[in-house]
């Protein structure tokens, strides 16, 4: 039993770039323990999708289509897993480190009687014991730990591992599981973010703090996120005050985000805050405050009005762009 499972995520049919990310760690595991690395695709997703998967190291894609699921929830989806599991002789499953895989992976674990690491980094130190690097105290410090479980699921902290390109001969094979079980719950309306860039997948956030006064003055931070093709988020209080949809706020109680750039305006950096933005590649401040404490965490700051600082930033990226 040395396979590995990897449980893909899509949004509106394509994978999430997190997806490509633990496809590439589990081909690798996969690799290590000498197996396969078998993806499972759930919901509506093209064939010509189903076999890029192929280019970072997975052999099979599992694609459960099974309409019966539409509104049904991480229950279902957890049985789903599980049967995947046992159908592949997995020993290892992984998933990303998205809301998704919050609410199923723990799930399986029961499931499976399978011991978890959440928020992992890295591949695993040791095969025997099994053992695994995680970030704790949200990314203050690093632990090792390990899993004697027969089966063991990796929830892997996204942006940690990259994506790796390793093509492979990929084969799509159709899997089904009735959606016959008692499931406790169901989904009765979905609503969509309507940020054009996905927060969890983008390269690069804009983010606003309340140091931008109020929802009327967020034009110029749209303006930014649209010249760089970024995605928009916020502090907690912004989406409290009401300001910005709560889709929009980062940190402890938050999404946890980890883009190659991240702007924080008008932004303090509480530490509730910065445990949802400190895996960035490179922290940009703006803030009037020289003595703020987000200038600890970014690479680059600005001490100066967002409001005067904004469109000359929005003036510079523009000509830049237009000259390359
Ligand atoms: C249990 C708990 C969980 C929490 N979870 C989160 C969380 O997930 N995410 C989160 O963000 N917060 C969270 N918070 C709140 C957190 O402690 C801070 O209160 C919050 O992050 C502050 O938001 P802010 O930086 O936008 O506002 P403020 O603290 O009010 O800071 C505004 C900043 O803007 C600067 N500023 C003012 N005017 C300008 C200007 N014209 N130009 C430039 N800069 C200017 C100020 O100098 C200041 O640094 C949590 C708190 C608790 C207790």
């Amino acid at each position: 039993m040395s396979n590995v499972l990897i449980y893909t995520e899509n949004f509106d049919g394509k994978f999430k770039k997190s997806t490509f990310e633990i496809a590439s760690y589990g081909a690798e595991i996969a690799t290590l323990l000498g197996g396969e690395a078998i993806a499972l695709s759930v919901g509506n997703v093209a064939e010509d999708d189903l076999v890029q998967l192929g280019l970072y190291g997975v052999t099979k894609v599992l694609n459960f289509a099974n309409e019966g699921y539409a509104n049904l929830d991480n229950q279902a989806y957890a049985s789903v897993v599980a049967s995947a599991v046992e159908k592949e002789n997995a020993s290892v499953v992984i998933f990303s480190g998205s809301t998704i895989a919050k609410a199923v992976a723990p799930r399986v674990s029961v499931k499976l009687k399978a011991g978890m690491v959440y928020a992992a980094t890295g591949l695993p130190k040791n095969l025997s014991p099994f053992t695994v690097p995680k970030k704790v105290f949200h990314g203050k410090a690093f632990a090792d730990v390990v899993i004697k479980s027969e089966i063991k699921i990796i929830s892997l902290a996204q942006n940690s591992y990259g994506v790796v390109e390793n093509p492979c001969n990929v084969v799509v094979e159709p899997f089904d599981v009735p959606a016959n079980a008692p499931f406790k719950t169901r989904v009765t309306n979905v609503e969509k973010t309507s940020g054009k860039v996905l927060l969890n997948d983008a390269e690069i956030i804009v983010s606003g703090g309340r140091g931008l006064k109020g929802p009327e003055n967020w034009a110029p931070l749209e303006e930014l996120a649209d010249i760089l093709g970024a995605a928009t988020a916020c502090s907690r209080p912004v989406s409290d005050e009401g300001w910005r949809p709560h889709s929009e706020h980062v940190g402890q109680t938050g999404k946890i985000v980890a883009p190659n750039l991240y702007f924080a305006l008008g932004i303090s950096g509480a530490i509730q805050h910065l445990a949802g933005v400190s895996s960035s590649k490179v922290i940009v401040a703006v803030n009037t405050d020289h003595e703020a404490p987000v200038f600890q965490a970014a690479d680059y700051g600005i001490i100066g009005d967002v409001q005067k600082i904004l469109p000359q930033l929005n003036e510079a990226f523009r000509k830049f762009k237009n000259e390359n």
